[in-house]
């Protein structure tokens, strides 16, 4: 009986998930907040805005969000993609596990990553033991059932998955489980680019992922120190035109603020629960991000009270440097939205979703991935 109580209201749930999801694409609405769009637009000069989100840039070019807008509104792809960012060094040190013998789990998107010398996937094709996993819980009940065996969890993503990692650290998994841990944090590398020579921004569309556990408040430097207008916002195509109208008119008004257009599901404090979970279990130390170097205070450590789950304690794996651009690849560039995928000389030609060369090409939420899936040329 309570089975059959569930199921309509799952079914309920679903329904108005997908009447949320139409009505922030509701076509008519999309064409009129674009005609407010050019209004508030300049009439001369050029307006450059970053977000810095994989899911928002394919929001925006699977639905052709940027014909939509007038000639000098550009909005460009940041370091959003946490899959494109991660170093070939800490590449290098999954690998460098994997070949040792030790069991590496990762998320599928990850395997194709290139390392300085081999991916994962060729390490895989080598003989070693690298297995997929949809979720941390996944390793640890990997290493839960085979005891005799070591593993390690290759810990990808931003501020969104770390929490997960966290909780599993503090629920004192198996100890033949340790993490290599290569979480990053968005606000310092938004800081980078802010203050990158020739890049030229106006304004931040500053991920809803990511916001629903830091909050507000880490965005608050970036229009009281460099006036540069800031909108957290959703995935749906009408959440982008809303915050790109948002921008704008902060700029026709003269004025730089903070503001939230995804409050459905971003509170001005995130999730404080989730944010005690990191500081407990984590430290920020400066960190490398592929193609933009060593940023500040922008990568997740294990601190003192869990090095026994430090991988490169456990297992001597270090690397401290990498290559992380492949020959040819523009992947330094497009990472900052210096460049367009299409004016990469590889692309579609030698680098393709099936045969990627750069980082970019490798996941569903790099640019040069998402341009080649939802543009045709
Ligand atoms: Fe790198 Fe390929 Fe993108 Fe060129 S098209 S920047 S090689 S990922």
């Amino acid at each position: 009986m309570k089975f059959l109580k569930q199921k309509p209201k799952l079914c309920r749930n679903k329904v108005s998930e997908m009447a949320e999801k139409l009505r922030f694409r509701d076509p008519d609405l999309a064409k009129r907040v674009a005609e407010k769009i050019h209004d508030v637009a300049p009439k001369e000069g050029t307006v450059k805005i970053c977000h810095v989100c994989g899911t928002h840039e394919w929001t925006i070019t699977h639905f052709g969000i940027r014909s939509l807008l007038p000639t000098n509104v550009e909005v460009i792809a940041g370091p959003g993609c946490p899959v494109c960012i991660v170093p070939a060094s800490e590449i290098d040190e999954a690998v460098k596990l994997a070949l040792k013998g030790v069991v590496v789990t990762c998320f599928g998107d990850v395997l194709r990553v290139p390392g300085s010398k081999m991916s994962l996937l060729d390490a895989k094709a080598e003989g070693a033991d690298v297995r997929i996993v949809y979720s941390v819980s996944d390793a640890v009940r990997m290493a839960e059932k085979e005891v005799n065996r070591q593993f390690a969890f290759f810990a990808i993503g931003f501020e969104t998955t770390a929490p997960s990692t966290a909780v599993e650290i503090l629920n004192k998994p198996p100890e033949n489980l340790s993490f290599l841990v290569s979480h990053r944090v968005i606000p310092p590398a938004m800081k980078i680019l802010v203050e990158m020579e020739n890049l030229n921004l106006n304004g931040f569309i500053a991920p809803g992922h990511v916001s629903t556990i830091i909050g507000l408040k880490p965005y608050e430097l970036f229009p009281k120190t460099y006036g540069m207008s800031t909108i957290v916002a959703g995935f749906e195509p009408l959440d982008i035109l809303f915050s790109v109208y948002m921008i704008l008119k902060q700029l026709k008004d003269g004025e730089s603020r903070l503001e939230n257009e995804y409050t459905r599901a971003v509170r001005r404090e995130g999730n404080t629960r989730a944010q005690q979970l990191m500081q407990k279990v984590f430290d920020l130390v400066d960190g490398n991000w592929r193609g933009l170097g060593l940023i500040p205070s922008s990568k997740f450590t294990l601190n003192k009270g869990y090095s026994e789950y430090d991988a490169h304690l456990k297992h001597g794996v270090k690397v401290e440097q990498g290559v992380d651009i492949p020959h040819g690849c523009r992947c330094h560039l497009v990472i900052i939205g210096k460049i367009k995928p299409t004016e990469c000389p590889l692309f579609m030609k030698t680098c393709t979703p099936q045969k990627p060369v750069g980082a970019c090409m490798v996941s569903v939420e790099g640019t040069c991935r998402i341009w080649a899936k939802n543009i045709r040329f």
